[in-house]
């Protein structure tokens, strides 16, 4: 699917050589369609060594064990949507510790995940009856017999290693003023 019209002003789009490549342009506006994008963030939000899990109850996925998440959206930080929706999928809160992996899916809509370590702050787990049925806490032992989706095992790998704390992290004191960022980066000593 080509987009045929602008999305800033309803022009009819061209082709347009936009630094050496052909793109899909406006010819009154500055709109250029780079691409169909989407981002995904995750959470990893871990209690007593176990990672908390939710059973999605709709596709895709459907049955499949995940780790609470969702989409970003237009105007929100992505550290607050993934807060917003483990609170939505589970009732927990859980706060961002750090960005610990990146999924690249490049496909027809091209789609980048985030992964973040979160820290527990309170909240038993319950599924909000909608997006997911089931929710808790989780050891790896206890998802060898449940069905984990392959990539959220993957995660939970990733997690079971992440006994430092490091990772990118929020920077809230950026050397040069960068108002109205969202800035993570690793620590340095
Ligand atoms: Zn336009």
């Amino acid at each position: 699917m080509e987009a045929k019209h602008c999305l800033l002003c309803g022009q009819v789009m061209i082709e347009r050589d936009v630094d050496g490549t052909m793109r899909r342009a406006c010819p009154d506006c500055t709109y250029v369609h780079w691409g169909n994008y989407s981002v995904g963030v995750g959470a990893l939000v871990k209690k007593e060594g176990k990672l908390l899990l939710v059973r999605r109850a709709q596709n895709p996925g459907k049955g499949y064990w995940t780790n609470p998440g969702g989409y970003i959206e237009q105007l929100e930080p992505i550290g607050e949507t993934v807060c917003r929706e483990v609170l939505e999928e589970t009732g927990v809160r859980a706060t961002v510790r750090s960005v610990v992996a990146i999924r690249d899916l490049p496909r027809a809509i091209h789609n980048l995940y985030i992964a973040f370590a979160m820290d527990y702050v309170e909240g038993e787990p319950v599924a909000d009856g909608l997006e997911v049925d089931a929710a808790g806490f989780f050891s790896l032992e206890e998802m060898e017999t449940m069905n984990v989706a392959p990539f959220t095992r993957w995660l939970a790998d990733v997690a079971a290693g992440d006994e430092s704390g490091e990772g990118l992290q929020i920077d809230t004191d950026p050397v040069v003023p960068l108002n109205g960022l969202g800035l993570f980066r690793l620590q340095t000593k």
